[in-house]
């Protein structure tokens, strides 16, 4: 059984006031931590004050980028070490905002991925296909691409602390959400190749969320496919209602 993961992922949105008085309003909220993780992952400069926020509760805090240096002249970059040090336990890696705006390549996402895993960081690795790209039936391909890049040089123990966020750029902010068919069939398709590549134990464990505005009217649908294992929640995390809609959709 794997154990359902929603993750909110606030982008460049909030000052540090308004992001402790989400987390505030997150912190009044009640689920069952057994059966729903729940993250959030504000921007670096309201790190410290979201966690202060969420002490005490199940709500774990994650980063929304890293570098994958340790340390050195990269101005304006953060490394693992740094997201760990402010009370993170994941990092979300490869989002496609990355990937279009700042030119993340596959290798850099390997990266990134390779040196989370140096500390006790969950990275959250997203992939997904462009508008264009699924019309002209690419998206196996482009999946299969940025999966093997992504997983490229980790054994099976760091596969497995993985956690894959399948995000149709599509559907990202645009309120056009996949069909659960859609987000199905590419879940599946992905956890077929993990299988591929490390067998039974890592890809039956593997976590697969979906992401693509998804919101509390939508999420149980998406939810109740057999390989969807989470969301990852962009618009609808920001306000706190809307985002617990969805950690307690059934
Ligand atoms: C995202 O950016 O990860 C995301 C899924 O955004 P939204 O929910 O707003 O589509």
């Amino acid at each position: 059984m794997r154990k359902r993961i929603i993750a909110g992922n606030w982008k460049m949105n909030k000052t540090v006031s308004e992001a402790a008085a989400l987390a505030e309003q997150l912190a009044r909220k009640n689920h069952d931590a057994d059966l729903v993780e729940v993250v959030v992952c504000p921007p670096f400069t309201s790190l410290a004050a979201v966690r202060d926020a969420l002490k005490g509760t199940a709500i774990g805090l994650g980063a929304q980028n890293m570098h994958w240096e340790k340390s050195g002249a990269y101005t304006g970059e953060i490394s693992a070490e740094m997201v760990v040090s402010t009370g993170c336990r994941y990092v979300i890696i490869g989002h496609s905002e990355r990937r279009q705006y700042f030119a993340e390549s596959d290798e850099m996402v390997n990266r990134k991925i390779l040196a989370a895993l140096q500390t006790e960081l969950t990275p959250i690795v997203c992939v997904g296909e462009l508008l264009d790209e699924r019309q002209s039936d690419q998206t196996e391909i482009v999946i299969n691409r940025q999966v093997r890049g992504a997983f490229a040089h980790l054994d099976d123990v760091q596969a497995s602390r993985v956690v894959l966020a399948y995000e149709p750029v599509w559907a990202i902010g645009t309120g056009q959400v996949a069909t659960p068919e859609q987000a199905q069939e590419v879940h599946a398709f992905i956890r077929s190749l993990i299988r591929q590549m490390y067998g039974d134990a890592v890809a039956d464990g593997l976590r697969i969320q979906y992401g693509g505005s998804m919101k509390a009217s939508n999420a149980a649908e998406l939810l109740r496919q057999p390989d969807v294992d989470g969301g990852l929640i962009g618009g609808a995390s920001l306000d706190a209602d809307s985002f617990w809609g969805i950690v307690k959709a059934e």
